[in-house]
Protein backbone atom coordinates (compact mmCIF):
# COMPACT_ATOMS: atom_id res chain seq x y z
CA UNK A 1 0.00 0.00 0.00
CA UNK A 2 1.08 3.53 -1.28
CA UNK A 3 1.92 5.60 1.98
CA UNK A 4 0.72 9.53 2.20
CA UNK A 5 3.45 11.86 3.04
CA UNK A 6 3.57 13.15 6.86
CA UNK A 7 3.77 16.95 5.58
CA UNK A 8 6.41 18.59 7.30
CA UNK A 9 7.15 22.26 7.61
CA UNK A 10 9.58 23.64 5.09
CA UNK A 11 12.47 24.57 6.73
CA UNK A 12 12.23 28.34 6.20
CA UNK A 13 8.38 28.21 7.73
CA UNK A 14 7.80 28.70 11.50
CA UNK A 15 8.03 25.27 13.75
CA UNK A 16 8.35 24.20 17.28
CA UNK A 17 11.89 22.96 17.84
CA UNK A 18 13.65 21.64 21.13
CA UNK A 19 17.52 22.71 20.91
CA UNK A 20 20.10 22.57 24.15
CA UNK A 21 21.54 25.82 25.68
CA UNK A 22 25.51 25.17 24.75
CA UNK A 23 26.99 28.46 26.45
CA UNK A 24 25.99 31.42 27.95
CA UNK A 25 29.04 34.53 28.23
CA UNK A 26 28.45 38.31 29.65
CA UNK A 27 28.62 40.84 26.78
CA UNK A 28 27.99 43.66 29.09
CA UNK A 29 26.99 44.53 32.18
CA UNK A 30 24.00 42.63 33.47
CA UNK A 31 23.16 41.38 29.98
CA UNK A 32 24.26 38.04 29.06
CA UNK A 33 24.86 35.74 25.77
CA UNK A 34 23.01 32.38 25.60
CA UNK A 35 23.93 30.01 22.55
CA UNK A 36 21.75 27.22 21.64
CA UNK A 37 22.73 24.29 18.92
CA UNK A 38 21.30 25.42 15.50
CA UNK A 39 19.07 22.53 14.09
CA UNK A 40 20.27 21.13 10.86
CA UNK A 41 16.85 21.75 9.37
CA UNK A 42 16.52 25.36 10.53
CA UNK A 43 17.09 28.38 8.66
CA UNK A 44 16.19 32.28 9.15
CA UNK A 45 16.81 35.54 7.84
CA UNK A 46 19.01 38.33 9.79
CA UNK A 47 16.16 40.14 12.01
CA UNK A 48 13.98 37.24 12.44
CA UNK A 49 12.41 36.52 15.99
CA UNK A 50 12.36 32.95 18.40
CA UNK A 51 9.74 32.50 20.81
CA UNK A 52 11.64 30.85 23.32
CA UNK A 53 10.14 28.59 26.16
CA UNK A 54 12.04 27.04 28.97
CA UNK A 55 10.63 23.35 29.79
CA UNK A 56 10.03 23.04 33.76
CA UNK A 57 12.39 25.50 34.89
CA UNK A 58 13.33 26.14 38.10
CA UNK A 59 11.69 29.10 39.09
CA UNK A 60 8.45 30.70 37.35
CA UNK A 61 6.20 33.75 37.94
CA UNK A 62 2.79 35.57 36.13
CA UNK A 63 4.75 36.46 33.08
CA UNK A 64 5.42 32.76 32.57
CA UNK A 65 8.09 30.78 30.59
CA UNK A 66 8.25 32.15 27.15
CA UNK A 67 9.31 35.47 25.94
CA UNK A 68 10.32 36.62 22.64
CA UNK A 69 14.07 37.50 21.14
CA UNK A 70 15.50 38.54 18.17
CA UNK A 71 17.98 36.39 16.97
CA UNK A 72 21.16 37.92 18.02
CA UNK A 73 23.57 35.98 15.73
CA UNK A 74 24.00 35.55 11.63
CA UNK A 75 22.31 33.34 9.52
CA UNK A 76 25.41 31.45 8.16
CA UNK A 77 26.72 31.12 12.24
CA UNK A 78 27.09 27.79 14.03
CA UNK A 79 25.00 28.25 16.92
CA UNK A 80 21.50 30.15 17.89
CA UNK A 81 22.37 33.00 19.85
CA UNK A 82 20.20 35.46 21.86
CA UNK A 83 21.07 38.54 24.27
CA UNK A 84 19.27 39.94 26.87
CA UNK A 85 19.55 42.16 29.75
CA UNK A 86 19.42 40.28 33.02
CA UNK A 87 16.22 40.62 35.43
CA UNK A 88 14.82 39.63 38.11
CA UNK A 89 11.94 37.50 36.49
CA UNK A 90 11.90 33.93 37.10
CA UNK A 91 12.60 33.57 33.64
CA UNK A 92 16.02 34.91 33.69
CA UNK A 93 16.81 33.90 36.71
CA UNK A 94 16.09 30.53 35.04
CA UNK A 95 18.11 31.31 32.42
CA UNK A 96 21.06 31.70 34.17
CA UNK A 97 21.24 29.31 36.49
CA UNK A 98 20.10 26.11 34.73
CA UNK A 99 22.74 23.49 34.06
CA UNK A 100 24.34 23.65 30.06
CA UNK A 101 22.77 21.19 28.31
CA UNK A 102 19.06 21.48 29.08
CA UNK A 103 16.46 21.22 26.58
CA UNK A 104 15.02 24.63 25.47
CA UNK A 105 11.67 24.96 23.25
CA UNK A 106 12.04 27.65 20.63
CA UNK A 107 9.46 28.20 17.76
CA UNK A 108 10.33 30.62 14.86
CA UNK A 109 11.55 32.03 13.01
CA UNK A 110 9.11 34.86 13.02
CA UNK A 111 9.07 38.45 12.09
CA UNK A 112 9.42 40.96 9.09
CA UNK A 113 12.18 43.31 10.43
CA UNK A 114 14.50 42.29 7.16
CA UNK A 115 16.96 43.92 5.16
CA UNK A 116 15.39 45.20 2.11
CA UNK A 117 16.30 43.43 -1.31
CA UNK A 118 18.06 47.14 -3.53
CA UNK A 119 21.65 46.58 -2.35
CA UNK A 120 21.49 50.72 -3.90
CA UNK A 121 19.44 52.00 -1.12
CA UNK A 122 21.94 51.92 2.48
CA UNK A 123 20.41 50.46 5.40
CA UNK A 124 20.59 52.97 8.20
CA UNK A 125 20.17 51.12 11.55
CA UNK A 126 19.11 52.89 14.54
CA UNK A 127 19.86 50.84 18.03
CA UNK A 128 18.96 51.84 21.30
CA UNK A 129 20.81 49.47 24.30
CA UNK A 130 19.56 45.46 23.58
CA UNK A 131 18.17 46.60 20.43
CA UNK A 132 21.29 46.23 18.62
CA UNK A 133 20.41 42.21 18.46
CA UNK A 134 18.74 42.26 15.28
CA UNK A 135 21.60 44.45 13.44
CA UNK A 136 23.84 42.31 14.89
CA UNK A 137 22.62 39.44 13.23
CA UNK A 138 22.50 41.58 10.13
CA UNK A 139 26.02 43.53 10.57
CA UNK A 140 27.38 40.07 10.73
CA UNK A 141 26.06 38.19 7.95
CA UNK A 142 26.85 41.06 5.98
CA UNK A 143 30.35 40.99 6.82
CA UNK A 144 30.54 37.19 6.17
CA UNK A 145 29.16 37.76 2.38
CA UNK A 146 32.26 39.66 1.89
CA UNK A 147 30.47 43.34 3.22
CA UNK A 148 28.42 43.90 -0.15
CA UNK A 149 25.95 45.69 1.32
CA UNK A 150 26.30 49.43 2.77
CA UNK A 151 25.27 49.64 6.91
CA UNK A 152 25.67 52.28 9.22
CA UNK A 153 24.90 51.27 12.45
CA UNK A 154 24.02 54.20 15.28
CA UNK A 155 24.17 53.00 18.33
CA UNK A 156 23.00 54.89 21.43
CA UNK A 157 23.70 53.23 25.24
CA UNK A 158 24.08 54.99 28.59
CA UNK A 159 27.47 54.14 29.02
CA UNK A 160 30.34 51.80 27.09
CA UNK A 161 29.86 49.29 29.86
CA UNK A 162 26.62 48.64 28.80
CA UNK A 163 26.96 47.96 25.15
CA UNK A 164 27.38 44.60 24.21
CA UNK A 165 29.26 44.02 20.66
CA UNK A 166 31.13 46.91 20.70
CA UNK A 167 34.73 46.07 20.42
CA UNK A 168 33.02 43.45 17.11
CA UNK A 169 31.85 46.25 15.40
CA UNK A 170 34.56 48.23 15.50
CA UNK A 171 36.54 45.35 14.14
CA UNK A 172 34.02 45.13 11.08
CA UNK A 173 33.87 48.50 10.62
CA UNK A 174 37.77 48.31 10.27
CA UNK A 175 37.77 45.69 8.35
CA UNK A 176 34.76 46.76 5.95
CA UNK A 177 34.83 50.16 4.15
CA UNK A 178 30.98 49.79 3.26
CA UNK A 179 30.40 49.54 7.13
CA UNK A 180 29.97 52.57 9.15
CA UNK A 181 30.01 52.19 12.91
CA UNK A 182 28.92 55.37 15.25
CA UNK A 183 28.63 54.91 18.84
CA UNK A 184 27.34 57.25 21.13
CA UNK A 185 26.95 57.40 24.91
CA UNK A 186 24.49 59.37 27.01
CA UNK A 187 25.34 59.29 30.71
CA UNK A 188 29.57 59.23 30.13
CA UNK A 189 29.70 61.14 34.13
CA UNK A 190 28.91 57.70 35.48
CA UNK A 191 31.41 55.52 33.70
CA UNK A 192 34.58 54.04 34.57
CA UNK A 193 35.94 53.81 31.08
CA UNK A 194 37.43 56.36 28.63
CA UNK A 195 35.17 57.50 25.55
CA UNK A 196 36.38 59.47 22.93
CA UNK A 197 33.61 58.61 20.46
CA UNK A 198 30.00 60.39 19.73
CA UNK A 199 28.00 61.57 22.76
CA UNK A 200 24.41 62.66 23.70
CA UNK A 201 21.50 60.23 21.72
CA UNK A 202 20.61 59.62 18.15
CA UNK A 203 20.03 62.78 17.04
CA UNK A 204 18.99 63.61 13.10
CA UNK A 205 22.39 66.10 12.71
CA UNK A 206 24.38 63.35 13.63
CA UNK A 207 23.04 61.03 11.34
CA UNK A 208 23.43 63.50 8.54
CA UNK A 209 27.29 63.81 9.31
CA UNK A 210 27.85 60.35 7.94
CA UNK A 211 25.61 59.88 5.47
CA UNK A 212 26.94 60.65 1.91
CA UNK A 213 24.59 63.04 0.30
CA UNK A 214 22.90 61.38 -2.09
CA UNK A 215 22.43 58.75 -0.56
CA UNK A 216 18.14 57.54 0.00
CA UNK A 217 18.62 54.81 2.45
CA UNK A 218 16.01 52.93 4.60
CA UNK A 219 16.11 53.52 7.92
CA UNK A 220 15.39 50.34 10.57
CA UNK A 221 14.94 51.25 14.45
CA UNK A 222 14.91 48.63 17.37
CA UNK A 223 14.71 48.45 21.03
CA UNK A 224 12.33 49.66 23.87
CA UNK A 225 9.29 50.85 22.48
CA UNK A 226 9.57 54.74 23.91
CA UNK A 227 13.00 55.01 22.08
CA UNK A 228 11.72 53.53 18.75
CA UNK A 229 8.62 56.10 18.95
CA UNK A 230 11.20 58.84 20.17
CA UNK A 231 13.24 57.93 17.47
CA UNK A 232 10.62 57.51 14.47
CA UNK A 233 9.07 60.97 15.39
CA UNK A 234 12.89 62.56 15.07
CA UNK A 235 12.99 61.04 11.33
CA UNK A 236 9.55 61.40 10.73
CA UNK A 237 10.18 65.38 11.79
CA UNK A 238 13.31 65.15 9.74
CA UNK A 239 11.18 64.76 6.82
CA UNK A 240 12.02 61.11 6.24
CA UNK A 241 8.52 59.18 4.71
CA UNK A 242 7.22 56.53 7.07
CA UNK A 243 7.54 54.11 3.51
CA UNK A 244 11.32 54.32 4.51
CA UNK A 245 11.32 53.74 7.87
CA UNK A 246 10.99 50.07 9.53
CA UNK A 247 10.74 49.48 13.27
CA UNK A 248 10.81 46.48 15.87
CA UNK A 249 9.91 47.17 19.54
CA UNK A 250 10.85 45.08 22.28
CA UNK A 251 7.91 45.00 24.20
CA UNK A 252 8.84 44.68 27.88
CA UNK A 253 11.57 47.03 28.18
C1 LIG B 1 9.93 41.47 18.62
C2 LIG B 1 10.62 41.44 19.98
C3 LIG B 1 11.99 41.20 20.03
C4 LIG B 1 12.64 41.18 21.27
N1 LIG B 1 13.98 40.94 21.30
C5 LIG B 1 14.62 40.96 22.49
C6 LIG B 1 16.03 40.74 22.55
O1 LIG B 1 16.70 40.48 21.55
N2 LIG B 1 16.61 40.80 23.77
C7 LIG B 1 15.89 41.06 24.92
O2 LIG B 1 16.48 41.12 25.99
N3 LIG B 1 14.58 41.25 24.88
C8 LIG B 1 13.92 41.22 23.71
N4 LIG B 1 12.57 41.42 23.68
C9 LIG B 1 11.86 41.64 24.95
C10 LIG B 1 11.68 40.31 25.69
O3 LIG B 1 10.68 39.54 25.05
C11 LIG B 1 11.28 40.53 27.15
O4 LIG B 1 10.02 41.13 27.23
C12 LIG B 1 12.27 41.41 27.88
O5 LIG B 1 13.55 40.84 27.76
C13 LIG B 1 11.89 41.56 29.35
O6 LIG B 1 11.79 40.30 29.92
P1 LIG B 1 11.78 40.12 31.50
O7 LIG B 1 11.63 38.65 31.76
O8 LIG B 1 12.97 40.80 32.06
O9 LIG B 1 10.54 40.94 31.99
P2 LIG B 1 9.01 40.50 31.91
O10 LIG B 1 8.73 39.47 32.94
O11 LIG B 1 8.71 40.12 30.49
O12 LIG B 1 8.26 41.81 32.34
C14 LIG B 1 8.40 43.09 31.75
C15 LIG B 1 7.07 43.83 31.70
O13 LIG B 1 6.62 43.84 30.34
C16 LIG B 1 5.37 43.19 30.20
N5 LIG B 1 5.43 42.42 28.94
C17 LIG B 1 6.28 41.41 28.66
N6 LIG B 1 6.07 40.96 27.40
C18 LIG B 1 5.06 41.71 26.90
C19 LIG B 1 4.39 41.72 25.65
N7 LIG B 1 4.73 40.88 24.64
N8 LIG B 1 3.41 42.63 25.45
C20 LIG B 1 3.07 43.49 26.44
N9 LIG B 1 3.67 43.52 27.64
C21 LIG B 1 4.65 42.64 27.87
C22 LIG B 1 5.22 42.33 31.41
O14 LIG B 1 3.85 42.09 31.70
C23 LIG B 1 5.92 43.18 32.47
O15 LIG B 1 5.09 44.21 32.94
C24 LIG B 1 11.90 41.41 22.47
C25 LIG B 1 10.52 41.62 22.42
C26 LIG B 1 9.87 41.62 21.19
C27 LIG B 1 8.38 41.84 21.15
Amino acid sequence: MKRTPIPRPRADEPALRTVTLKGRSPVAERTMEFRFDKPATMTFKAGHTLEVTLISPPETDEGGNTRTFSIASAPDDDDLAIVTRLRDSAFKQSLQTIPLGTEIQIEGPYGDFLLHHNLDRPAVLLAGGIGVTPFHSMVRQNALKRGLRRILLFYSNRRPEDAPFLAEFRDIARSNPNFTFVPTMSQMERSGLPWAGELGRIEIDLIRKHLEGNASPIYYVAGPPRMVSDLREMLTGAGISDDDIRTEEFTGY
